[in-house]
């Protein structure tokens, strides 16, 4: 009886010490903006309040006091923007680039990396060096499946033997332990590309096993190989037969062969996810995908055991080379459909195939092989038909993500441009629509606790830009400009940008799963 009691009267100060701190010391009120809250909900006029690295309340102001009171009027007020796929990983970890501005500037407070089967190899290393050195936005890491498979067996082709499957498994565990939040795939390049079905389940179901989930760049998303309805088929038995939710990256309809077929893809989706197999996908707002000419054009089986180079020269698999390589520049849409866009050879950047070429006097498939003989090259490959991404962008199960590259606009300017292109210009989809697909649906699918949504008691990284001004302006010629509008960021409650300015803020934390 006394006991309650004075546990009663202890509850009760702390209520009202609470809820004194809360009227008297917030730390940052953002007040009249039109707020989006990342549900899915529409827009309402409310005002946020951030105390610490919290929001403390949504909704009205009045009566409230703070540091700093920041007017949004005629702005737009929602959760940081989540992106589930990007390559930022050497960013984060190299101190004059790990504030990461590429992705403030379009309103992005959160990153996972270590995506398509390419990771870091120590998790938990990598995790604490970027919070102990400072990282502007937050990231989270996947442990990659081809990472894995090179450490234990280079780059064979082989089927693993027991011995090196039950490696491949105690890697993926200790890196699921060190806080990766799952594991990713890119079946489509080499190693990952000599993996089986049956092998990728194998090692899904230890991550499976720490409630991770299966990120993938699928084996084709084209009509290489096992094509992408067969892709798609094969992530889903991924999903069912190592139970755990899986998340198509950068879902397309890669080149003219499977145009259309994005029909196919949603119908066989909406199947999969009534039978209760959790997947999603995440999607860029752009007609080119970005990769290399050697992961573009080259056969995988030229690429086994690190014989490329020697197979390039080689004049006995020559003509296989460049019969299917021709294959491989049909299905992209020609040689003039490929932009080099990054490369050792600057002569080249900004030249299609075929202008080379031509310029070279041979077969675009000749300058190919010699490009690939000199360095390789990153290539912009215009391969994808508005209608199918319009199709996908429409799904509620369809993510934003950057997939953020050398020599590609998508790195600076995906997020403003999917809300410029597809909701204010084309009127696809609604804002609200748009805003849930970069915040509360990633962090849902990613497993991030209190983030994606404007809400009492979460994380308060919370975005506010100019719906007038909020676009990219990277462009494939220059690709490396920031995105303007953002006029205010926050990242864990702490201003990373300030009246459109980047601030020296590095509030941005390594999340484990
Ligand atoms: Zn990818």
């Amino acid at each position: 009886m006394k006991r309650s009691f004075i546990l009663m009267l202890a509850a009760s100060t702390l209520l009202i010490s609470h809820s004194f701190a809360q009227a008297q010391d917030l730390d940052l009120i953002i007040r009249g903006g039109s707020l989006i809250d990342g549900s899915g909900s529409r827009a309402v006029k409310a005002d946020i309040g951030i105390k610490g690295d919290r929001t403390v309340f949504v909704g009205s102001s009045a009566g409230k006091k703070a540091k700093r009171v920041i007017d949004a009027t005629g702005l737009v007020v929602t959760p940081g923007f989540i992106d589930p796929h990007t390559h930022t990983a050497g960013d984060l970890s190299d101190p004059k680039r790990s504030r990461n501005d590429p992705y403030l500037m379009q309103g992005v407070t959160t990153v996972a990396t270590g995506n398509d089967g390419d990771s870091p190899t120590a998790i938990g290393a990598t995790l604490a060096k970027w919070d102990q050195q400072g990282i502007g936005s937050n990231a989270v890491l996947f442990i990659g499946q081809g990472t894995v498979r090179r450490e234990v067996m280079g780059m064979s082709d082989a089927k693993p033997t027991a011995e090196q499957l039950d490696r491949m498994k105690a890697l993926v565990d200790t890196a699921m332990n060190e806080g990766a939040i799952g594991i990713s795939t890119g079946l489509y390049y080499a190693p990952g590309s000599f993996s089986t079905t049956e092998e990728v389940i194998e090692v899904s179901r230890i991550a499976a096993q720490h409630g991770g989930i299966y990120d993938t760049h699928m084996r084709d998303e084209s009509s290489y190989t096992i094509g992408l309805l067969g892709s798609v088929k094969e992530t889903i038995r991924i999903g069912e037969e190592a139970h755990l939710p899986v998340m198509i990256s950068h879902i397309k309809a890669l080149g003219v062969d499977v145009w259309g077929q994005s029909a196919d893809v949603i119908a066989l989706i909406d199947a999969a996810r009534k039978r209760g197999v959790k997947v999603t996908a995440s999607q860029y707002p752009y007609t080119a995908s970005g990769t290399s000419v050697t992961a573009a054009l080259v056969p995988r089986w030229a690429e086994a055991n690190g014989a490329l180079q020697k197979n390039l020269s080689d004049p006995s698999v020559r003509p296989r080379l460049v019969e299917e390589m021709t294959q491989n520049v049909a299905r992209r849409g020609g040689a003039d459909t490929l932009l080099m866009t990054s490369a050792r050879d600057k002569t080249i950047v900004g030249k299609t195939l075929a202008q080379i070429a031509t310029e070279r006097k041979e077969s675009p498939i000749a300058a190919a092989i010699e490009i690939d003989k000199a360095g390789g090259s990153s290539v912009a490959s215009f391969n994808m038909k508005d209608s199918d991404i319009e199709a996908f962008m429409r799904q509620t199960w369809v993510m934003t993500c950057s997939d953020g590259s050398e020599g590609h606009p998508r790195k600076y300017g995906t997020f403003p441009r999917k809300l410029r292109e597809y909701v204010y210009n084309k009127h696809i989809i609604p804002l609200e629509f748009a805003i849930r697909s970069s915040t509360s649906l990633p962090a849902e699918t990613l497993g991030l606790k209190d983030r994606g949504l404007l809400k009492a008691g979460y994380f308060a990284d919370v975005l506010v830009f100019d719906p007038k001004t909020f676009n990219e302006r990277a462009t494939y010629q220059e690709p490396t400009i920031l995105s303007t509008g953002v006029r205010y960021l926050t990242v864990n409650g702490q201003l990373a940008i300030d009246n459109g300015s980047l601030t020296s803020a590095l509030a941005g934390r390594a999340l484990k799963h």
